[in-house]
């Protein structure tokens, strides 16, 4: 039922390294994830995530991943990219899980219009373009930050950094395709600690001149999440303070949770869908999963409300 790409020739699956320097000035984290972002992309191939677009709904959830492993281990991160003409969405999740999902919201064609032309993937990194991203906290409070994404998403991901966690970050995403089907994605990140001192820092400003484009680091085959971080830090001591493997592409919805949001309905809605008297039904926009929900368990919901 669930249709999984098949893994690419080569490496292992998704992986996630991350490291500190001996000297207390850098962390870095480095993550391939190539296979969550074909199994993000196969569920939303029908919806628009093809040729541009689905690059860069590639990059976008590799930037959520990256985002979210910045941060405290029990944080929910979502991240939207807003077009130019606000007519278009893409929003990604990654959970503390490591499980991650997206959707591309486009414009409804117009009625009668069977194959429309897809927007333009410039809409997303032309001037107008916002990157949001909410972080949710253990209490449920939301914090969120917005910048312009003009500029592309590894720039807009570090402006976020810098405006709203106030953190030094250098960091890339990036992924290349052939015939529809992402072949290599990741990325990577690097935070300036607060023992950070001037001669390290310069070091790392000259170094990553080398790293800004990961499309290229990917086309060389150097960005396995170990041969990165080697790269990255050539030369410098360092620990390695966590690994991970399950990275993937899983989605949040459930029975349980599509009804709890029918129930949050108002009563008046409830009854306008009972009127037909036929099944309901409810796809998960992000995975396509459909859910039914026969007349009765709506009443049952009624006389519970
Ligand atoms: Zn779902």
């Amino acid at each position: 039922m669930t249709e999984v790409s098949p893994r690419p020739a080569g490496p292992p699956g998704d992986r996630i390294l991350r490291a500190i320097t001996d000297d207390g000035a850098f962390r870095v984290i480095t993550l391939s994830s190539t296979e969550s972002v074909n199994a993000a992309i196969a569920k939303q191939r029908d919806h628009g995530a093809q040729g541009q677009l689905a690059h860069l709904f590639a990059d976008l959830l590799t930037a959520a991943v990256l985002v979210r492993e910045s941060m405290s281990p029990d944080l929910r991160v979502q991240v939207i990219l807003q077009s130019a003409d606000h007519k278009s969405r893409i929003v990604v999740d990654a959970q503390p899980d490591g499980s991650c999902r997206g959707v591309l919201l486009l414009p409804t064609p117009p009625a009668g219009v069977l194959d429309p032309p897809a927007p333009s993937p410039d809409v997303f990194t032309s001037d107008g373009a916002l990157l949001q991203v909410a972080r949710t906290l253990q209490t449920g409070a939301i914090q969120q930050g917005v910048v312009s994404a003009g500029g592309g998403v590894s720039e807009a991901l570090m402006q976020y950094m810098q405006q709203s966690e106030q953190v030094v970050t250098m960091c890339a995403v990036g992924s290349l395709m052939k015939d529809g089907v992402v072949t290599s994605a990741g990325g990577y990140l690097v935070q300036l600690l607060p023992e950070v001192v001037e001669g390290p820092l310069m070091v790392m400003t000259e170094r990553l001149k080398d790293f800004t484009s990961m499309d290229g680091l990917l086309a060389k085959g150097a960005a396995e999440p170990e041969t990165l971080m080697k790269e990255l830090l050539y030369g410098m001591a360092y620990t390695k303070v966590a690994e991970r493997d399950d990275l993937r592409f899983a989605c949040t919805c459930s029975p349980t949770r599509v009804a709890a949001t029918l129930a949050t309905l108002p009563k008046s809605d409830i009854e306008d869908l009972l009127r037909d008297g036929r099944l309901l039904d409810i796809e998960c926009d992000y995975c396509h999963t459909r859910y039914e929900f026969p007349p009765e368990q709506l009443r049952g919901m009624l006389e519970k409300n």
